[in-house]
């Protein structure tokens, strides 16, 4: 792996490996930091032995032709903002990270799409073409997240339930393959086609394991005329389920985001929420975070009708509504949902560590789901909270614990073990949006079935036949190849 480290730094600056530290990192640190993350429970002790930074295309291919020749594994790194252990290196070799990848290389803004480099932050994207542009990027997860990150974890985030998922968004990419060739997916950007095998489809969602995204090319959609935000309070988690379904169901164009907290999630907010979020005192109920967007009286007529929809439910009694009177308080309140999981780790009691879920169900079966796994998270006794995207029938619970408790540390993991099973059992899935990594690759084998994992290992023996491109995740290492070492 070494070799193959120092042939890569002597390739790309054509310098002596004393020279090289621009292009290739060995710094224990830098590779800790690159090889673990606080907020995955899935974290390895394996490090890779090289972190190195490509400029181009080209240079992942350099890159991988040479890994390729000395079978050493690859693995791609973003913003290290995944939370399955998707970029960890359990069978080490080399970093690839895309950091200094991050140009936008060509806006199309009359056919609105876009093509960028994997290390663009989608934060960023939307700040340089929203206002210019009036359009932006949907997909909202970690806002570290970079594009090459969020199309092999098929992110989504807040905004999945009126736009999809990254999947929606992924015109073409450029590929390189484990052995070093360049692909295109699509050579055009047509909105759509149905020519050929869904190439662009397969690299969505496969964590780095079939190839390395070096282009993408997205679509965008127009940024709203307006938004609007409301939190409604419930006295149950299944009287907010409730009425959240009832909202889905009566097909409200403008409502284009449902998110729920739960009453301890709630109860952070009022104690360790940032400034703009204690602007107010937080009802410590199950909360319903509701976003609209379209023309303001279309927004008008909506909010109009989410009052309507609740005085039907025969909730109303108990439920209590706010909604945003300025910009300034619209913000404060999205902030509140934005920044609960930050707000949760940043506080975390000394010598705990975080797990945390990411099932998603058939919309009716979300209230039992939640219930039970709060019920089994308050017999341990531990620190527990529930936030979710209820439009897309996806949540996390997120358990904090002593790993050095190991007894507790089982128990917490039956837990999560149950909820995965209970969700297969409602016909959910094991991850709405956080992928696979290291952390669920038996639970993938419950959901999908060794015949469909068979497939897939097929596809991956075909592109990767020394099985290098970030080995060890979504299903393990086949023995034969562990064999070959
Ligand atoms: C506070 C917080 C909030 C979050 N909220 C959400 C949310 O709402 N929705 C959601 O979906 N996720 C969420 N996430 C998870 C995370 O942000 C997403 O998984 C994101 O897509 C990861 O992007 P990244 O750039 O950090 O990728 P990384 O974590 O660096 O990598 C992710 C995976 O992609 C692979 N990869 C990276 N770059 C490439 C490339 N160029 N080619 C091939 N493979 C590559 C890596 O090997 C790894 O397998 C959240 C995370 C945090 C910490």
């Amino acid at each position: 792996m070494l070799l193959a480290a120092h042939e890569i730094a002597t390739a790309l600056d054509g310098s002596s490996p004393s020279s090289f530290s621009d292009r290739i990192c060995f710094d224990a640190d830098l590779l800790d930091h690159h090889g673990h993350s606080d907020w995955s429970t899935s974290n390895t002790s394996n490090r890779a032995v090289a972190i190195v930074y490509p400029h181009t295309t080209e240079d992942v291919s350099l890159i991988a032709r040479i890994c390729y020749a000395h079978a050493v594994p690859m693995v791609p790194y973003g913003a290290g903002s995944s939370v399955e252990g998707n970029f960890s290196q359990p069978h080490s070799g080399i970093c690839i990270d895309f950091s200094r990848m991050d140009r936008v290389l060509a806006l199309h803004a009359d056919d609105m799409d876009v093509v960028v480099q994997p290390g663009v932050n989608w934060m960023d994207l939307n700040r340089e073409i929203s206002t210019t542009h009036g359009l932006f990027f949907p997909m909202d997860p970690s806002p570290t997240a970079t594009f090459g990150g969020m199309v092999s974890t098929n992110c989504s985030g807040t905004n999945a339930m009126r736009y999809g998922t990254m999947k929606d968004w992924v015109l073409n990419l450029t590929v390189v393959l484990p052995d070093g060739q360049i692909i295109k997916t699509r050579r055009g950007r047509p909105r759509k086609s149905s020519a050929g095998y869904n190439l662009t489809s397969l690299f969505v969602g496969s964590e780095g394991t079939l190839g390395i995204v070096t282009e993408i090319t997205l679509k965008l959609a127009p940024v709203p005329a307006d938004t609007s935000v409301a939190v409604v309070s419930f006295p149950s988690i299944a009287a907010a389920a409730r009425t959240a379904s009832a909202l889905m169901r009566c097909g409200m164009q403008g409502l284009a985001a449902l998110e729920i907290m739960d009453e301890v999630q709630m109860g952070m907010l009022n104690r360790y929420g940032s400034e703009a979020v204690r602007k107010r005192v937080w009802d410590e109920k199950p909360t319903l975070f509701l976003k609209f967007s379209g023309t303001t009286e279309g927004i008008r007529q909506d909010i109009a009708h989410v009052e309507k929809v609740i005085d039907q439910s025969g909730e109303e009694a108990a439920v209590k509504f706010h909604f945003a009177a300025t910009k300034q308080e619209e913000n404060d309140l999205w902030a509140a949902r934005k920044e609960a999981l930050f707000t949760m780790v940043s506080t975390r009691p000394a010598g705990t560590v975080l797990w945390s879920t990411d099932v998603a169900v058939p919309l009716s079966r979300l209230a039992e789901i939640i219930n039970i796994s709060k019920k089994e998270c308050s017999a341990l006794g531990i620190f527990a909270t529930v936030i979710g995207h209820v439009g897309d029938g996806n949540f996390h619970v997120a358990m904090m614990y002593d790993p050095n408790d190991a007894k507790m540390k089982a128990e917490v993991g039956k837990v999560v073990h149950n909820m995965m099973h209970r969700a297969l059992e409602m016909e959910g899935t094991v991850s709405g949006e956080h992928a696979i990594g290291t952390g669920k690759k038996e639970c993938l084998v419950d959901e999908l079935g060794l015949e469909t994992i068979g497939l897939m290992q097929t596809f991956k023996r075909a592109v990767d036949p020394k099985w290098i491109m970030n080995p060890g995740k979504v299903f393990d290492m086949p023995e034969d190849i562990q064999r070959q070492g």
